[in-house]
């Protein structure tokens, strides 16, 4: 049997994967259990040949791609069938093991004016649970380094308080857990699971919006977790008050406590992070580059960092030295690409041109392989080059849904993993489609 943490894991996969493609695939996931995940390969037991089948002809894509997600590797997944009698459920209802990133600490985070309350306040918390201040509420744009204080904050309190009960998690895996708990009419399990802890840190709250039922459950947890002087923690890409369709209660509650708004780093900052970030990785970066990038790259982290891995990718393919030079040439193209917005309508050119048919033909209802293919090409592309929503896509391409959006996503998604031919025209087409960019004058 696998252990808990795999277990845990594989909860996790198995909700991001509904969430994939919730309309199909419910009702085959209800018995499936994890048989192994090691080496790069995730087993999944099924009780019967049908569902190995099923799942195999049409959730493969999409556990694989849940399971990348979850895991941040690439992950091959394979159905096997395996007799319902071999599995163990209560070793399901266990505490699951906190899944920590090993660079998010405390000592890997650097600390400057934009970030100082926010750093400040989560050591304090990470001191003592639930003394300090509770609720703390972190919130700022994405990329600014919510994920990585929390992570520091659990590991922390773990740390100092041995045997505290601590849970993080995603807020969309917490509304995931609620709805399958329902699902499986054992709301009072997972109940116990998230009032019982000495710390409930979730992340990403907003993402509660537009979920009534959810926010009601979360605002007993709230309530019997507060009330018991149990620590909660949380983190936004808004303040309380401005999280769409957030119930009043909640916002309130949220503001009990400690809100500490993370702002973008300053440009000292930015050179220290991209300091810190090389020394992490066992890279030599001189000052002059760490400050050219922190010139470039203003407003994420995330980015700042990205631009230090495309630095030193195009350092190893050239095999020359890492130097302003070098970094100029690396960025140069990632900034004008980022700067250039790529629209639907240069996609579909791009496309219609490659298969030779029109857009008129996309747009409307024709279902043969020859039409339904290139327009599936185009609402995966677009999802993965544009910010466009799903319903957008399926406005330019003839009124169509977002499920049907999303269907062709991950059936494209899903022959790019499958088939080299079809993930080199992926590439190719993804090439015309930047290049076409480039060209045109900013
Ligand atoms: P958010 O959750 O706010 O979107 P993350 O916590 O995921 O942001 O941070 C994005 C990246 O930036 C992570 O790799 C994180 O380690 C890094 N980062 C953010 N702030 C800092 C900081 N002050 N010092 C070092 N790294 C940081
Ligand atoms: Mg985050």
């Amino acid at each position: 049997m696998a252990s808990q943490e795999v277990e845990d894991i594989f909860a996790d996969i198995l909700a991001r994967a509904k969430a994939l493609d919730p309309a199909n695939t419910r009702k085959w996931f209800d018995d499936l259990t994890v048989l192994h995940l090691n080496g790069g390969s995730l087993g999944v037991g099924c009780p019967d040949g049908v569902t190995v089948q099923f799942l195999r002809d049409n959730c493969k894509g999409n556990f694989t791609r849940a399971a990348q997600q979850i895991t941040g590797h690439l992950i091959t997944v394979d159905f096997h069938v395996v007799s319902v009698d071999k599995i163990t459920s209560d070793s399901r209802l266990l505490t699951p093991v906190l899944k920590l990133h090993p660079d998010y600490t405390f000592s890997n985070f650097v600390v400057g004016p934009s970030n100082r309350l926010a750093h400040a306040s989560c050591v304090a918390v990470s001191q003592s649970l639930g003394d300090t201040y509770n609720p703390l509420f972190l919130y700022g744009n994405s990329g600014l380094g919510k994920t990585h204080l929390l992570h520091a904050v659990c590991r922390e309190a773990q740390q100092r308080l041995d045997g505290a009960v601590i849970q993080l998690l995603n807020c969309e895996d917490f509304v995931n857990r609620f709805i399958r708990a329902i699902e499986q009419g054992n709301l009072a399990g997972f109940q116990s699971q998230f009032r019982t802890v000495d710390a409930l840190v979730i992340d990403d709250i907003q993402f509660l919006r537009k979920r009534e039922q959810s926010q009601e459950e979360f605002f007993h947890t709230f309530n019997a977790l507060y009330n018991n002087s149990k620590q909660i923690i949380l983190s936004a890409d808004s303040p309380p008050a401005e999280i769409p369709s957030l119930e009043a209660r909640l916002i309130s509650r949220f503001n009990w406590g400690l809100v500490a708004r993370i702002d973008p780093p300053s440009y000292e900052t930015r050179v220290a992070i991209v300091q810190k970030k090389a020394h992490i990785r066992g890279l030599n970066i001189s000052e002059e580059v760490a400050e050219y990038i922190a010139q470039q790259v203003q407003a994420n982290i995330r980015e700042l960092e990205g631009a230090l891995t495309t630095i030193y990718a195009l350092a190893l393919a050239t095999g020359e030295p890492v130097n302003l030079e070098l970094a100029q040439m690396a960025l140069e193209g990632q900034i004008k690409l980022a700067i250039r917005h790529i629209s639907i309508t240069d996609i579909i050119e791009v496309v219609t041109r490659h298969f030779d048919v029109r857009l008129a033909d996309l747009q409307s209802k024709k279902r043969s392989q020859s039409i339904t293919m290139p327009r599936q090409i185009c609402m995966y592309l677009a999802r993965n080059l544009t910010k466009h929503s799903l319903e957008e896509i399926g406005g330019h391409l003839g009124g169509r849904d977002h499920t049907t959006v999303m269907h062709a996503c991950n059936k494209i998604a899903e022959a790019k993993d499958s088939d080299t031919d079809t993930d080199a025209l992926l590439t190719e087409l993804t090439r015309q489609i930047t290049e076409s960019k480039q060209n045109q004058k900013v």
